[in-house]
């Protein structure tokens, strides 16, 4: 279980989940990648596809 970022509310992440997985917020939508962590998984913000970050 991990925390949304942005509204505090609680994410649920499946046993079978895997890393790189997107996962969004139930309350405020915000759309996570899932990343490893010693303790299981924790979450980072979502690249938004067609941004342009530059190089
Ligand atoms: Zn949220």
């Amino acid at each position: 279980m991990v925390k949304c970022k942005e509204c505090d509310a609680e994410i649920k992440i499946l046993d079978d989940s895997i890393e790189g997985e997107i996962v969004a917020c139930p309350d405020c939508g915000s759309s996570y990648e899932l990343i490893k962590s010693e303790n299981g998984f924790d979450i980072k913000p979502a690249q938004v596809v067609g941004e342009d970050w530059g190089q």
